[in-house]
């Protein structure tokens, strides 16, 4: 059956199976094998697996893309990314987009291996003022933790029309609510360790392309550089995303009814909430300390980091050094979780109440 046919909730479900024979596992088994018998599709374990093929399908299916090569993270999905552009390549990238990524590619403008230009991502103009004579542009949309929202289809046409790359990170949006291949991005990338997976056990990324070329060198760049999965993660994160669309679609109900209720709080000065998603991004009235205070007297919500699990969480982005010093420094990011949404307010209405 074609993928094009079916909705998201159906391929999250059905994707990803073995063949259907009697007698055979309804699911996948864990591939704990290093080597494999000569003249399969398979032959070692750097190289490929099987419980990998399956999860590889599944998101393909879930962005329209035609393969996917799963990671051990999100960064080395990015690292490998990042790996096949040539020595000194022109990257425009978002100033505000996720730490982990923005100190990766710090780093490799200080060793001159990239010429990184960070651009507000938001701000159309000056991406598209950037772009001249660039190679590569690297969207992350919304913009974590910003909540920033580019104008994904003009910027990525644009880049296209001048026959640069461009790389999309959808963890934040995920093919639920934007597919960035089908608006003409050459890859699409997920920290599945986020939504996909969703139940804050493991780290896994994904890269997925259209063009088969592309997928034969980031392949390479997996199989060189050696930042593979576990295939246990990889079991536990196919196994998560069966449920991937109903979380996310619960998930994305309660921050857009948390969010209006934040906008009007007397202890919130400022929300930022795309319409669309289940990150919520608000700044307290008042300082870093008080950001601290909200964030530890949640009972439900709990202080961490990460987001996209089935449980509500958030933090006070500031702590980390590394974040962007334009994010506010009582700004906290919540990612809205599955629980009921009347128990998250009164949670929320009561750590608030600290002030
Ligand atoms: C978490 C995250 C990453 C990094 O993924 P890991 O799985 O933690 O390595 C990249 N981009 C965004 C938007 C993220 O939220």
């Amino acid at each position: 059956m074609s993928s094009e046919n079916l909705h998201p909730e159906t391929i999250a479900v059905s994707s990803g199976r073995p063949e259907s024979e009697p007698g055979a596992g309804v699911n996948i088994p864990i591939s704990l094998n290093s080597t494999f018998v000569a003249s399969g599709p398979v032959s070692y374990g750097r190289f490929g697996n099987e419980t990998w093929s399956q999860l590889e399908s599944a998101i393909s299916q879930l962005e329209d893309a035609t393969s996917t090569l799963v990671f051990a993270s999100g960064m080395s999905a990015i690292t490998a990314a990042f790996s096949i552009l040539p020595h000194g390549a022109v990257v425009v990238a978002s100033h505000e987009g996720y730490s982990g990524t923005m100190s990766l590619l710090t780093r490799h403008h200080a060793d001159g291996r990239l010429d990184v230009r960070f651009v507000d991502i938001t701000d159309t103009k000056e991406v598209l003022a950037q772009l001249q004579g660039a190679a590569f542009l690297w969207v992350e949309s919304p913009t974590n933790p910003g909540l920033g929202v580019a104008e994904v289809s003009v910027i990525i046409g644009e880049a296209k029309k001048r026959n640069m790359g461009v790389g999309f990170d959808n963890t934040f949006a995920t093919p639920l609510t934007q597919k960035p291949l089908t608006f003409g991005a050459d890859i699409v990338m997920h920290s599945v360790t986020k939504y996909l997976a969703g139940h804050s056990d493991v780290l896994i990324g994904s890269l997925s392309v259209k063009d088969p070329a592309l997928h034969a060198r980031l392949l390479d760049a997996r199989t060189s550089f050696g930042a593979i999965a576990g295939p246990f993660e990889v079991w536990l994160a196919l196994r998560g995303l069966r449920t991937f669309p109903l979380r996310f679609n619960r998930a994305q109900e309660n921050a857009a009814a948390l969010a209006k209720k934040l906008s009007s709080h007397s202890a919130v000065s400022k929300v930022r909430y795309p319409g669309f998603g289940a990150v919520i991004s608000f700044e307290i009235a008042g300082d870093a300390e008080l950001a601290e205070k909200i964030c530890n007297a949640s009972k439900l919500i709990t202080n961490a980091t990460s987001l996209g699990g089935i449980e509500s969480t958030w933090e006070r982005r500031r702590r980390w050094p590394i974040e962007s010093q334009s994010i506010p420094e009582n700004l906290i990011r919540f990612s809205v979780g599955c629980e009921h949404v009347e128990d998250l307010w009164r949670d929320i209405d009561t750590a608030l109440s600290q002030g």
